[in-house]
């Protein structure tokens, strides 16, 4: 056990590093900008600092099906850009969508060439699932990446949990953390870092959270708990569009994705009076193409209405294709499976009870995140961010994060061509950080426990601030009171207990969650209008408003510690109607 009284936290082994290169977060997008630094210049030093292990760590740890964004031949990036526009109903960065596209298939190509396997036509060709996704068998394709990663001479330090940056007076430097298996305190030095944490799940409660033995069940990966996000609020990084937030319709009671059902299936959505909802009641908005929100909110809508239960009509589906379509989820969620078999259930008689998730935070489907430029670098001088953490952009999935792995390490490498090594004494940053990192291993055992606090949260944000317990609707008094709310918890920290390593690293978790709650809340305050309808509904303002139209960013005034918000314009590139895909 670490013994992080005040008076010995001398004795806390601490571990020094010096790197060009630190990326935070070994996932998808961590390890493509892991490997694109050392393509570019295989002298850098370049190291991840990972909270669990790359080789099954993040979004990808239980595989994938498919990869949701991929050009095909006789498309184009701007009609990609034009799809994700209307998809994220108008909003999105077009400069930094337009980089992406031009780079998507790249990394997918790669990635097949180290051995992901990706479904082929019989002309070779790859097999697109709907306009824009392949088939691929990727339950080993984080094995793969990961693998791939140390063959370029990346350092990898597992198991370190990232806590704050290292800052030099004018830029980031490099950044913090603790082991979670070795109780260590990291310092790692850089000349430039990317951040790759992923985004943030479980700061809604889930509606599976019932006593079951896993903690809870989360659709998004249940470690990226928004500390990407968290350390640079902290350092007062600007960031963009948390209220657009990801909700989507899953498998009831597992939380499960539903696209390989019902985009390589067609299986329509139907209520309980066996009406085709998308069909019958959303036409004006494209039926079944209707936007991805709409897609979420329709059937929570239905259940509001007295339509539920709602489902996906698998009954139409041939023994042979619910062979394939499970063997599609034991690529990328194998315990639907064993969820179906242990209700034994046969879909071809009894369709899929689906339900909305709980909301999360999430660049790579919506576009909350840190506010960057086009070279990746965000607000803070000297920090890069990609993947899920990275703002403006939605429907990046999987591909969308590899290309930003990408940019982002060649921001990051010209940056140090020009950038002078962090120059200064950390030592005051150390100490502070040092104690306020094991504070929770110290407080008094009578103290809050990290689940505890981390379920009150869920709650009040389920509650007050539109979760799926509230079909996802809110209004600004019910905002103000999560607002509070929040705040008061905040103050409650200072009482967190952990009782060993792991309850340190939930402690952490809570901590950061509680920052990100608190923006995002501000975020869904200032847009007073309805604009993504279920993930973002305002019984107060249910209309568009055009006075809305452009970025909502938030930055932390560091002096006075209020979350300041204020709107950006919206720059049109690609021409066309922003809310219809086609010219
Ligand atoms: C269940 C699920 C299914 C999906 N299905 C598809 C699909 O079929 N097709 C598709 O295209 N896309 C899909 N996506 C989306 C896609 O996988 C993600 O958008 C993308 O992989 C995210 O990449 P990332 O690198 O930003 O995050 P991740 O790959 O999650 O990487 C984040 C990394 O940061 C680490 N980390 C977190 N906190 C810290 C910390 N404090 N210190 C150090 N490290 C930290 C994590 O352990 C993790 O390794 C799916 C996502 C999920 C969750």
């Amino acid at each position: 056990m670490v013994d992080s009284a005040p008076e010995n936290l001398h004795k806390i082994e601490e571990v020094v590093l010096e790197t060009d290169i630190l990326i935070i977060g070994g996932g998808n997008a961590g390890c493509f900008a892991a490997i694109e630094a050392k393509k570019i210049n295989s002298d850098l030093k370049v190291t991840i600092m990972e909270k669990a292990h790359i080789d099954r760590s993040g979004c990808l740890a239980g595989g994938m099906d498919a990869i949701n964004t991929y050009i095909p031949e006789g498309k184009t990036p701007e009609d990609l850009v034009r799809w994700s526009r209307a998809q994220a109903g108008g909003i999105l960065r077009e400069d930094l969508a337009l980089r992406i596209a031009e780079l998507l298939n790249t990394p997918i190509e790669e990635w097949e060439s180290w051995g992901l396997p990706i479904k082929k036509n019989e002309d070779g060709s790859y097999k697109f699932r709907g306009q824009w996704d392949i088939a691929i068998q990727g339950s080993e394709m984080k094995p793969i990446l990961a693998e791939k990663t140390r063959e370029m001479g990346v350092e990898v330090i597992n198991r370190v949990v990232a806590t704050n940056f290292l800052y030099d007076g004018e830029r980031i430097a490099g950044a913090m953390g603790f082991g979670v298996r070795d109780g260590k305190f990291y310092v790692i030095k850089a000349k430039a870092t990317i951040m790759a944490a992923g985004g943030a799940g479980g700061i809604y409660k889930p509606y599976t959270n019932d006593g079951n033995d896993c903690h809870h069940q989360l659709w998004y990966c249940p470690f990226d708990v928004g500390t990407g996000y968290a350390l640079g609020i902290r350092r007062g990084a600007e960031m963009t569009t948390f209220e657009m937030r990801w909700a989507a319709v899953r498998t009831k009671d597992f939380n499960g994705p539903i696209d390989t059902i019902s985009i390589c299936y067609k299986t329509p959505m139907i209520n309980a009076k066996g009406e085709k909802i998308l069909a019958e009641r959303y036409q004006e908005q494209g039926g079944d193409k209707a936007p991805r929100y709409i897609r979420a909110s329709a059937p929570m809508e239905e259940v509001l209405a007295g339509r539920g239960p709602v489902y996906v009509d698998t009954r139409h589906m041939t023994p042979a294709q619910i062979k394939e379509m499970k063997t599609d989820y034991l690529n990328e969620r194998p315990s639907f499976v064993l969820f179906l078999a242990a209700n034994a259930q046969d879909i071809s008689q009894e369709p899929i009870e689906v339900y909305g998730s709980d909301p999360y935070i999430v660049g790579g489907h919506t576009a909350s995140g840190y506010w960057i430029d086009t070279d990746w670098q965000t607000t803070l001088p000297g920090l890069f961010a990609c993947g899920d953490v990275a703002g403006g952009v939605p429907n990046k999935f999987v591909g969308g994060c590899c290309a930003e792995g990408m940019l982002s390490a060649r921001g990051a490498v010209q940056y140090i061509s020009k950038a002078v090594e962090p120059a200064g004494d950390f030592s005051a940053q150390i100490d502070m950080e040092k104690s306020r990192v094991f504070a929770p291993l110290v407080a008094d055992e009578d103290g809050i426990a990290p689940r505890l606090m981390e379920e009150k949260m869920q709650r009040i944000m389920d509650e007050y601030a539109g979760g799926v317990q509230q079909f996802y609707r809110m209004n600004e008094e019910r905002l103000d009171k999560a607002l509070r709310h929040i705040k008061m918890m905040k103050d409650q920290l200072r009482y967190l207990y952990a009782k060993d390593l792991h309850e340190l690293m939930l402690a952490h978790e809570v901590i950061d969650r509680l920052d990100v709650a608190e923006v995002l809340i501000q975020h869904l305050k200032f847009r007073r209008e309805t604009r993504w309808p279920g993930w973002q509904t305002r019984m107060d303002y249910p209309e568009v408003d055009p006075a809305l139209d452009g970025f909502v960013n938030s930055r932390v005034n560091l002096e006075t510690g209020e979350v300041e918000m204020y709107l950006k314009p919206y720059v049109q590139i690609v021409a066309g109607h922003r809310m219809k895909p086609t010219l």
